[in-house]
C-alpha cells in the first residue's frame, strides 16, 4: 500500500488526500510549451516541478501516464483571441515554414529539459496533429448550443454557459466583475461578448497555418487542444491536470468549460498550479531586460549573471522553494543553491569513508529522518521541509565521521537508500561536474587502485608510487589507511 499523498487542489482550494480513479494508476496532463522561442527560466519551474511529482508517484508505486502537450498552433500573441499566432509570426519573420520553427524549438526544449534531468513524458501530443479531433469537439459544443458561428469563426458562448454552470469556478473570478473591469479589445468585434473565446478562427489571407473545416479555412483556438488531447489520452475523466499559475485564467478556465459541455461533467479531479519565477523581484519580460534563456543561464552569458550555472544547480534552486510559493531568481541566490547542492552530495562521499561496524543496532534518528522526508514530500510536495531533513542527515554523517565513529551496516544501507531513492530518484539530483560519467569514473579508479594494491602486496613500491603520482596528476588524491585506500577527486 502506498503512503497517503496529499495534494492541494486549486479547484477546491484545499489540500486533499489523493485517490486515483483506478487504484495504482495515475493519469496526469500538464500544459507544455508553445514552441516559438528558446526555452527560458519560466519553462524550468513547471518542467522540474511536474518531473518531481511524477518521480514521487513512481517511487510510491504508482504507474503514471504523463501527458505533456506541445502547442504548435493557435496560441495568439496576446494569449487571447486577437493578434498573430506566435509560431506564424516567427515563421514569417525568419522566412521559415512554421513546422521548421516548431521542430527547431521543440528540440531545444527537449535538450534543456534533459539537461535539467527531467524525465520525458509518456505521451507528447501536438496540437497540429489533432485538428480532426478539435473540429469534432467544436461540433459537439455547437450541437450542445454552447457556441455560435460568425463570419467563419466559432466562439464559445460564455454567458449562456454561465447560466447553467459557473464560469470562473477554477480561477475564482466572477463574470460580472470581469465585465466591468474590461475595456473593449481590438479584433473582438465578431464576438457577442468580450469573454467569449475562440474555438475556431477563420484564417486571414496572410496566415500560413490553416486547415479546412465546416466553418472556414482556419485554425483552432488555443484552449481547445488541451481538452481534446487530455480526453484522447487519459479518458473523459482523469486524475490530475497541472500547469503554471499564469495558465489558470483564461486557459484552464476555458478548458474546464469546454470539458463540462462535452463530457457533461468536470473531467479533472485535481487541478495543480505551480507558482512562477520572478527575477530580482520583478516579473520576467523581454521589455524589462531580465529575460534569461536556459542556454544563457547554463553558459553564464547574460548581463545579470556573473558565472555559468550548472543545470543541477538550477534544479536544486527550484526544489528549494515549495512549488506553490514564490521563487525569486538572482545571481546570488543561484550561487547559494550551488553550495547547498554540493554540501548535500558531499554527504555521500563522506559516508563512504566511515568504517562499518558489526553492530546490529539501528539508529532511530536515521529512521526518523527518512520518515520525515517522505512525510514532507507526500504533504503536497513540500520540498523545502524534505531538504531540511536531508541536511539533518548530512549533519549526522559529518558528526559521525568527525568523531571517528563507526556505522552499523543497516544504517549505512538506509542512508544509501535515501541517497538513491530520494536524492537521485525523486529529487533527480546528481553530481554536477562529472555528470553521467560518475559511476564509470568511480569504477575505473577502483580498478586502478586494485592494480596498485597488487603492486604493494608484491612490494613493488616503484610501481605503486607511479600509479599514485599519475592519479594525483589527474586530480585524484589517494590516501592509504589501515583498512585500505581512500580517494577523492
Ligand atoms: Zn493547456
Amino acid at each position: 500500500m502506498p503512503r497517503d499523498l496529499f495534494i492541494y487542489n486549486t479547484l477546491t482550494r484545499e489540500k486533499e488526500k489523493f485517490q486515483p480513479l483506478v487504484p495504482g494508476h495515475v493519469g496526469l496532463y500538464v500544459c507544455g510549451p508553445t514552441v516559438y522561442g528558446d526555452p527560458h527560466l519560466g519553462h524550468a519551474r513547471p518542467g522540474v516541478v511536474y518531473d518531481l511529482f511524477v518521480r514521487l508517484l513512481k517511487d510510491l508505486g504508482y504507474k503514471v501516464r504523463y501527458v505533456r502537450n506541445i502547442t504548435d498552433v493557435g496560441h495568439l500573441e496576446n494569449d487571447s483571441d486577437s493578434g498573430e499566432d506566435k509560431i506564424n509570426r516567427k515563421a514569417r519573420l525568419e522566412e521559415l515554414e512554421p513546422m521548421e520553427v516548431v521542430q527547431y524549438y521543440t528540440i531545444r526544449y527537449h535538450q534543456a529539459m534533459a539537461a535539467l534531468n527531467t524525465l520525458p513524458p509518456s505521451i507528447e501530443p501536438r496540437a497540429s496533429g489533432h485538428i480532426t479531433e478539435q473540429i469534432a469537439m467544436i461540433q459537439q459544443i455547437l450541437d450542445a448550443g454552447m457556441a455560435y458561428e460568425i463570419n467563419g469563426s466559432v466562439y464559445f458562448d460564455v454567458k449562456k454557459y454561465n447560466l447553467e454552470h459557473c464560469y470562473g469556478i477554477l480561477s475564482r473570478r466572477v463574470l460580472e466583475d470581469l465585465q466591468t473591469n474590461t475595456r473593449d479589445l481590438e479584433g473582438q468585434e465578431d464576438k457577442r461578448f468580450p469573454f467569449d473565446f475562440a474555438l475556431w478562427k477563420k484564417a486571414a489571407p496572410e496566415h500560413i497555418m490553416h486547415w479546412p473545416s465546416p466553418w472556414s479555412e482556419g485554425f483552432p483556438g488555443w484552449h481547445l487542444e488541451c481538452s481534446v488531447m487530455s480526453s484522447k489520452y487519459l479518458g473523459q475523466v482523469f486524475d490530475i491536470h497541472g500547469g503554471g499559475m499564469d495558465l489558470m485564467f483564461p486557459h484552464h478556465e476555458c478548458e474546464l468549460a469546454q470539458n463540462t459541455v462535452t463530457r457533461g461533467k468536470n473531467s479533472v479531479r485535481y487541478w495543480m498550479h505551480n507558482n512562477l519565477i520572478t527575477i530580482n523581484g520583478q516579473k520576467m519580460g523581454k521589455s524589462l531586460g531580465n529575460f534569461i534563456t536556459l542556454e544563457e543561464l547554463f553558459s553564464g552569458k547574460h548581463p545579470l549573471l556573473t558565472q555559468p550555472f550548472h543545470p543541477m544547480t538550477v534544479r536544486f534552486f527550484i526544489l528549494q522553494a515549495h512549488y506553490r510559493g514564490p521563487l525569486d531568481f538572482s545571481d546570488d541566490a543561484l550561487a547559494a543553491a550551488g553550495k547547498g547542492l554540493k554540501r548535500l552530495l558531499l554527504g555521500q562521499s563522506v559516508l563512504n569513508k566511515i568504517p562499518v561496524s558489526e553492530s546490529a543496532t539501528i539508529s532511530e534518528t536515521l529512521q526518523q529522518i527518512e520518515d520525515n522526508i517522505y512525510q514532507a514530500l507526500c504533504d503536497d510536495l513540500n520540498t523545502p521541509v524534505a531538504l531540511a531533513s536531508l541536511f539533518d542527515l548530512v549533519t549526522w554523517i559529518h558528526t559521525t565521521a568527525d568523531a571517528n565513529k563507526t556505522i552499523a551496516l543497516q544504517d549505512r544501507k538506509l542512508i544509501e537508500r535515501i541517497y538513491d531513492r530520494v536524492v537521485n530518484g525523486i529529487l533527480g539530483l546528481k553530481q554536477e561536474s562529472e555528470g553521467d560519467q560518475l559511476p564509470l569514473i568511480r569504477g575505473l579508479i577502483d580498478m586502478i587502485l586494485e592494480f596498485r594494491k597488487q603492486a604493494r602486496q608484491s612490494k613493488n613500491w616503484k610501481e605503486s608510487d607511479r600509479i599514485r603520482d599519475q592519479l594525483s596528476g589527474l586530480g585524484v588524491r589517494i590516501k592509504d589507511t589501515k583498512t585500505g585506500t581512500d580517494w577523492e577527486i
